[in-house]
């Protein structure tokens, strides 16, 4: 494997003074309804609104002075732009975030915020990395991918030491999945160290391209779709070279779940005091549906929280996919 435990341990001491220990909470009413804990790893509380913030913290610390001095150059479905923006503040570096026209604008405002240059390059998250690639080549900077790369398992896997701390006694572990660096990394962790618990991958039935990937073998091209999940779209790279396999060695099922099922979850979980974004309603999605039935105590990872505010009013209020 390119990532260990100890990378991931490495990562969680790097970058222990950046970034916040989110809790575990407990989902009491889902645990009344299926007869078992349910645990939420509450990643939406992480600084910038995601778990982003942990693998772009690892991957800027990572960089030489003289790669900081160069600026950093990423492409990002949104919440690793603002990660990675919010990491190179910090280190005094500047950022060019490259983002396709599906970014939601919330999500571009709160990255330009963060004094980050954007670059609204095509409809395709391949479109927005090809820009990186002129950026490396053209202006010298250094790049930071947003899931293909050891030190952003290493980062993302710091979530995964966390939960087997808090809940030794997991059974599952049920992980948003779209490039596959949250899955990748908590999949390292939580099988080192809990070596009983499943780790299964839960993703959009749109546009899902590691799931596409893994069922065809090897990384594979999907059309982009919008989706009330947009933080997982976006496809793996065909020529991926860390997440497709730790995820193809680790991940025990990959289940796909509708724009019905997640807007159900997003109720659920704003009803039970939790303003979520999509991507981070997927575990939840697949519990409340029956598409996961635990026997034991099971973890959802609330990973982020950036969703548009008007949109997240239209799923409160009945809506049950991105439309109007
Ligand atoms: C990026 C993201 C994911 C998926 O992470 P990958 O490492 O790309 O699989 C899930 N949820 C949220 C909120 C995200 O921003």
């Amino acid at each position: 494997m390119p990532v260990d435990l100890a990378d991931i341990r490495a990562a969680h001491d790097r970058i222990a003074g950046r970034v916040r220990r989110t809790p575990l909470l407990r989902d009491e009413v889902l645990s009344a309804r299926l007869g078992v804990t349910v645990l939420m790893k509450a990643e939406h509380l992480q600084d910038t609104g995601s778990f982003k913030l942990r693998g772009a913290s690892n991957a800027v610390l990572s960089l030489s002075a003289d790669q900081l001095a160069r600026g950093i150059v990423t492409a990002s479905t949104g919440n690793h732009g603002r990660a990675l923006a919010h990491a190179a503040r910090l280190s005094g570096a500047r950022a060019v975030v490259c983002l396709s026209r599906l970014v939601p604008a919330n999500k571009l405002a709160a990255i330009r915020d963060l004094g980050a240059e954007l670059r609204i390059i095509g409809a395709s998250q391949d479109e927005a990395m090809a820009e990186v690639a002129r950026a490396v080549a053209g202006e010298g900077m250094a790049p930071v991918a947003p899931f293909d790369d050891p030190a952003i398992v290493a980062g993302q896997g710091t979530l995964g030491i966390e939960i087997a701390e808090d809940a030794p006694e997991a059974e599952i572990v049920l992980v948003p999945l779209s490039g596959g660096g949250l899955a990748a990394g908590v999949a390292l962790a939580v099988k080192a160290l809990l070596t009983r618990a499943r780790v299964i991958g839960i993703t959009m039935e749109s546009g899902a391209a590691m799931h596409a990937s893994l069922s065809a073998g090897s990384p594979t091209l999907v059309a982009e779709q919008p989706s009330l999940a947009d933080s997982l779209g976006g496809g793996i790279g065909l020529d991926n070279r860390v997440t497709f396999q730790i995820c193809q060695a680790l991940l025990d099922d990959t289940v796909l779940v509708s724009e019905a099922e997640i807007a159900a979850a997003l109720r659920h979980l704003h009803a039970i005091g939790h303003i979520i974004e999509g991507a981070a309603a997927v575990g939840h999605a697949a519990l409340l549906a029956g598409k996961v039935r635990p026997r034991g105590p099971v973890v959802t990872i609330l990973s982020g929280r950036n969703i548009d505010p008007s949109l997240h009013a239209r799923v409160i209020a009945g809506a049950n996919g991105v439309a109007a």
